[in-house]
């Protein structure tokens, strides 16, 4: 039996009607941008295995680090203990984050990353004495599958099911050209009338992922996150998908003149080798939790925090930045697609939106109905994938979000299938 007839018969997907798509192609071995089914089938993974993927896959330096971590070290309470794995990193991220982050808390996702950010923004304001339980957050945002970070995201269908048992969120219109006005004036109106409730603003910055590569003028976010510390509101960016390089620098908020309070980070922190999360915060927020009252500590922590193999991925995934001149490469992506787009079949195509930012790349394809279940996705999904390149659309919004090693001639490539599939589902 093959491995897929085997998965089918015991696994659960993520994200997987599985009566519709019981079958998952198996993978054997990845290679740099490039992942081998058990049939030897060749794909490249135009998305990065969920956007994880930053320096190619199976990466020599990140599993020799890994592998040496294992021997040494895999695991240990993070409660009254450390290692210099974890140390290593917290110094290194501390150098890299904008000055204004000071400490380094730690855990294993994207999802984790944030609730730890809303939890600490709750709490700073609980052990300061007031009861602040608002958030404010972008329409359509997404921030991850736990209850609070579904909460601060979107309702949708992800969130469906769940909607009467998630917290009430202030949503306001996210900073899209055009938008600018609007979404300031939406958060002055909110901060005027509750601003004794505001705990935190909660943002993507630039980039707005799930919700189909939305992009912000930068200008006008920067005006958002100033406003809101002008009233001492604490500002999360989420860059659990704008981190380590996704937007043309290390961190989206690098293109700001203004620095959030918190950081979210995942996903890429570790090359994509390892779960893995990050929470950074200012001294201020962490001077709010210092008390000889233990009522005033954080509770929170999962078993694996900081896990040493995934500190030791996460050291690699720097090292290599810095090895490889990974930055050059980012470039290089963001200057194939800048050609790319300019081509006339994607610039003068009415029924195309083009929204582009470092080694994003999104298309979206106007098709009446804007909606992750659009049948466009279906459509492109299979038609990439019999072509050899992994693509999960967003609805009607196709996108490369590729891993930095990626070659010149696999992305001409990946462009060519998607001028191809442009072609074919417009005619
Ligand atoms: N925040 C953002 C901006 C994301 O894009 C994601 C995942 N796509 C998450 C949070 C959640 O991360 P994870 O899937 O690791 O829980």
């Amino acid at each position: 039996m093959s491995i897929s007839q085997k998965d089918a018969e015991n696994i659960w997907h993520p994200y997987t009607q599985m009566q519709l798509y019981g079958k998952a192609v198996a993978i054997v071995k990845g290679e740099g941008a490039c992942l081998f089914d058990e049939d030897g089938k060749k794909y490249i993974d135009a998305g990065a295995s969920w956007w994880t993927n930053i320096h190619g896959h199976a990466h020599p330096h990140i599993a020799q680090k890994i592998f040496e971590q294992a021997n040494k070290l895999e695991h240990v309470i993070f409660a009254g203990f450390t290692h210099e794995p974890a140390v290593q990193l917290a110094e290194r991220l501390l150098r890299i984050l904008p000055p204004s982050q000071k400490r380094i808390f730690y855990s294993d996702n994207g999802s984790t990353a944030v609730e730890v950010a809303l939890k600490m923004a709750f709490q700073y304001w609980h052990n300061k004495g007031e009861l602040r339980t608002q958030v404010i957050a972008f329409k359509n945002a997404y921030h991850g599958d736990t209850f609070g970070a579904m909460s601060v995201s979107g309702r949708s269908a992800f969130t469906a099911a769940f909607d009467k048992l998630l917290f009430d969120v202030i949503y306001i219109d996210a900073p899209v050209p055009g938008m600018e006005d609007e979404a300031f004036a939406q958060l002055k109106n909110h901060i005027s009338r509750h601003i004794t409730d505001i705990s935190s603003f909660i943002f993507e910055p630039l980039v707005q992922g799930t919700a189909g590569m939305i992009t912000h003028d930068a200008g006008a976010l920067e005006k958002m996150i100033k406003l809101c510390k002008e009233h001492g509101i604490i500002t999360i960016a989420d860059e659990v998908m704008t981190g380590f390089g996704r937007t043309g620098k290390m961190f989206a908020c690098d293109q700001l003149e203004v620095s959030p309070d918190v950081f979210c980070l995942s996903k890429g922190i570790t090359g994509g080798a390892m779960a893995f999360g990050v929470t950074s915060c200012t001294q201020k927020i962490y001077e709010a939790f210092l008390s000889d009252d233990r009522m005033k500590t954080f509770f929170h922590g999962h078993s694996y925090t900081a896990n040493p193999i995934a500190c030791a991925a996460a050291n690699a995934s720097l090292d290599i930045f810095e090895s490889e001149n990974t930055f050059k490469k980012i470039g290089r992506i963001a200057g194939q697609h800048e050609a790319f787009v300019q081509q006339p079949a994607i610039k003068v195509n009415d029924n195309l939106t083009v929204r582009h930012l470092g080694t994003i790349l999104a298309i979206e394809i106007d098709a009446g109905e804007t909606s992750y279940f659009n049948n466009i996705r279906d459509k492109a999904y299979h038609f990439f994938l019999e072509r050899g390149i992994i693509m999960r659309p967003l609805g009607n919004v196709i996108y490369l979000m590729p891993p930095y090693c990626i070659s010149e001639a696999d992305l001409e490539y990946v462009y060519g299938m998607i001028l191809k599939f442009i072609e074919e589902d417009l005619r």
